[in-house]
């Protein structure tokens, strides 16, 4: 299949091209858009056939259910078959739209393979100008998984979505670096107490700030249950070189790694680690606390190491609270090896 490249530009959006993306939709193709999240591989929410299109070109595997993307509350209706409580309507106005994906008790009309067989939906609405046209010229909610081929790191530039899925997919549509860098938060609204099933791009503290009683599923505290969210079970946002993961304090950090040779190594950091180490390849997340930072530079990382000559890497863990909870979930799940310092 002929890949499009369709070049948008955020600031000043032609819609000639946003109705060009729209045909490939209504045809039942996949089309990658930008979200401020990741890039996503988006298709029609309702057609079963458009949705196995995008199972097929991930090689995702069938019991992991898709988020899938709307523009306004009258397409959350189509979706969900469940009442908008208060508390769901408060959460929805402190964070719609932007990086929570909410899970509610889903309609008849989306197909069972959207949620993996699963009586459950997860909706978001995403917060960007291109995301948003898409969906509202196609008058159909997107499901959209990151666009990338399952278990490599998530796509952050349209170029990643091209190194993995050129040829596989109708169209890419070309813009900025998504802003955040990293998938939603999943908080599941279809319970009570909610509880959120997949760390993300809001922490749970602020989830707390609008709604005390919100809770991390048992599996996200311990590895004994059984992850309520499919995805989690996975082994995700892999380099192809292996990649030991450093955890525990800064002081020890440094330490264990002024004890190794660095010769061919490349080593993911903060500035603190790397301003008091001489080793021949490394990057800075930049400093230790601004995990909004860490966050916008890891996949894109990861992603290039696969083009650097080195044998692995190494990458020191973050504290874990607040978005650092985040940043460390996609770095064990990526690491091949961890140590605790
Ligand atoms: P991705 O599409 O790559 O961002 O992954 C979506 C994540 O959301 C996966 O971890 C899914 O398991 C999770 N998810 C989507 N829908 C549901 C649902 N109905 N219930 C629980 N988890 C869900
Ligand atoms: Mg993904």
């Amino acid at each position: 299949m002929k890949t499009i490249l369709i070049k948008i530009n955020t600031q000043n959006i032609d819609e000639t091209k946003i109705q060009q993306a729209k045909q490939f939709i209504l045809n039942h193709e996949c089309v990658a858009m930008p979200t401020e999240t990741v890039y996503g591989l988006a298709a029609n929410a309702f057609s079963p056939q458009a949705i196995s299109r995008i199972f097929e070109a991930k090689g995702r595997p069938s019991d992991n259910p898709l988020i899938v993307h709307i523009s306004d509350e009258a397409m959350l209706l189509d979706c969900i078959d469940q009442e908008i409580t208060l508390e769901i309507r408060t959460i929805m106005n402190a964070f719609w739209p932007g990086p929570l994906t909410l899970v509610f008790k889903k309609s008849h009309r989306i197909p069972d393979v959207v949620s993996a067989g699963l009586p459950t939906v997860g909706i978001r609405m995403p917060n960007h100008p291109i995301a948003l046209a898409l969906i509202k010229a196609s008058c159909v909610p997107l499901a959209a998984p990151s666009a990338n081929i399952s278990g490599k790191p998530s796509p952050t530039k349209a170029s990643h979505v091209y190194d993995d899925l050129n040829g596989k997919i109708a169209a890419i549509i070309e813009a900025d670096q998504s802003h955040i860098g990293v998938e939603s938060t999943v908080l599941d609204v279809s319970t009570s107490p909610f509880t959120v099933l997949r760390k993300g791009g809001i922490s749970i503290e602020q989830l707390q700030m609008i709604d005390a009683d919100i809770k991390y599923d048992d599996a996200l505290v311990n590895n004994i249950s059984t992850p309520k969210s499919p995805g989690q079970k996975y082994k995700h946002y892999a380099p192809s070189k292996p990649m030991l993961l450093l955890e525990g304090s800064l002081e020890n950090q440094l330490a264990y790694l002024k004890t190794i040779s660095m010769d061919d190594i490349l080593l993911i950091s903060v500035d603190e680690i790397i301003q008091n180490i001489n080793v021949p390849h490394y990057f800075s997340l930049g400093s230790r606390h601004d995990f909004e930072k860490a966050m916008n530079g890891l996949f894109e990382i990861l992603r290039e190491s696969e083009f650097l000559s080195i044998s692995s890497l190494i990458v020191t863990a973050f504290e874990d609270y607040g978005l650092g909870a985040t940043l460390n979930d996609r770095l064990r799940k990526a690491a091949s090896e961890k140590i605790n310092l």
